[in-house]
């Protein structure tokens, strides 16, 4: 066991497989998990209240809440929000499916959004016109670990008096003109295991908003004015009342106190993912067939969650399929993010979108491509999966 983790730190081996993604584990992770099992308490307790304390520190958030996911937390945003049946819910289709996937599990629907062509994120300028008497809910989501126009997004809030939540999934210590994403407003954070911090799974909900933090605290927890660690810490009696029916979305500690130590290490997580990135951009740019997403042009931090290019399938001769097959063969792991919502079995089915309705959507969904970018890659690793670019490019090996 111990050698298997020791393996994970530094370079990854020339001749392994290289996964499009690794958590970064250290020892002192282990050993922290294993004091929370030692300790008596495991479930939600002292490390995820800390948990959540350091990541308002880290955010400038009023509140933020631990959460089993960030889906769960976007799960008791609609339900604190009453999004049902005849509600509009504006997000993008390029992106993970919870959202959508919500939206019409309530019963309400969503409406999508296209995307700028060159950094995937939507603008205030492509929801305006979207926007009808049914809007509730206006959902954008920062792509990458780059943030999204957050100032024109808040004055369309503003203007028509309805709330823009971040989906923040992909943004942990991104910063947009100076700060970092969830500080403002309500965005939610996720900690899946590919993200850049992670609790196996988890999400924080971060808000300004003290009354939609309380809802959402005791909605997480059947709804009850206390949860379990309250009851205990501060001798609540265990017949607490429900106040309104709600899930049992908390975060363990077991997994809140992963969550502690990649937190204590974000600045140098990120670091080197953003060394990383900068050697793809380099090695990458003589070659005309790919064409890495381009950086906003305003003021930001990049948390470098996933590193997405786009292939050139004219030039190319092949196609996005076809170049992950070949790169898969030659050792390389990829992935799609995000293959369209709309492009889903249930949704090509039920609420089809016309073909040139979302044009920059369906173009980059044809040709994005997500290359391995984890901490603990070395410059070898990229090299190599330039390497592997050129050759695949080449015409060999498939
Ligand atoms: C990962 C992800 C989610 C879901 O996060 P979970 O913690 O797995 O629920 C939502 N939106 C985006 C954009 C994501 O990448």
């Amino acid at each position: 066991m111990q050698e298997q983790y020791r393996k994970f730190r530094g370079n990854t081996e020339q001749n392994a497989f290289l996964p499009l993604s690794r958590p970064s584990i250290t020892e002192q992770d282990i050993d922290n998990v294993v004091a929370v099992l030692r300790s008596g308490w495991i479930t939600t307790g002292p490390k995820a209240a800390e948990f959540e304390q350091r990541f308002c520190e880290l955010t400038g958030a009023a509140h933020a809440i631990a959460l089993s996911s960030a889906t769960a937390g976007m799960h008791l945003l609609l339900h604190a929000y009453g999004i049902g049946p005849g509600d509009e819910v504006i997000t993008p289709s390029l992106t993970w499916v919870s959202m959508v996937n919500l939206v019409t599990a309530c019963g309400a629907t969503p409406v999508f959004v296209d995307i700028d062509r060159n950094h995937l994120m939507t603008t205030a300028a492509m929801i305006e016109p979207l926007i009808t008497e049914r809007t509730r809910l206006i959902v954008p989501v920062h792509f990458a670990g780059a943030p999204l126009d957050m100032s024109p997004l808040r004055a369309l809030s503003k203007k028509y008096g309805i709330a823009v939540v971040e989906d923040a999934a992909h943004a942990v210590g991104t910063t947009y003109r100076g700060e970092p994403v969830g500080r403002h407003g309500t965005a939610i954070f996720s900690f899946h295991a590919i993200k850049n911090i992670t609790t196996a799974e988890g999400g924080m909900f971060c808000t300004d908003d003290a009354a939609l933090a309380a809802r959402i605290r005791s909605l997480k927890f059947h709804g009850l004015g206390v949860d379990a660690y309250d009851r205990e810490t501060h001798g609540r009696a265990p017949q607490a009342e429900v106040l309104e029916p709600g899930y049992k979305y908390n975060l363990a500690d077991l997994n809140a106190v992963l969550g502690l130590g990649q937190l204590s290490r974000l600045g140098a997580i990120n670091q080197r993912r953003t060394e990383l990135a900068a050697q793809y951009l380099d090695e990458l740019k003589p070659i005309d067939e790919v064409m890495p997403l381009a950086a906003p042009d305003y003021p930001h931090t990049h948390a470098w969650h996933l590193f997405v290019i786009r292939l050139d399938i004219d030039r190319a001769g092949t196609s996005r399929d076809d170049f992950m097959a070949a790169l898969k063969i030659m050792g390389i792991g990829t992935g799609l993010h995000f293959r369209a919502v709309h492009t889903h079995k249930f949704y090509r089915e039920r609420m089809p979108v016309p073909k040139g309705g979302l044009p920059n959507t369906e173009w980059n969904s044809d040709r994005i491509v997500s290359l391995p970018l984890f901490p603990d890659m070395g410059p070898a690793d990229i090299r190599r999966v330039v390497t592997a670019i050129k050759s695949v490019l080449a015409g060999g090996p498939q």
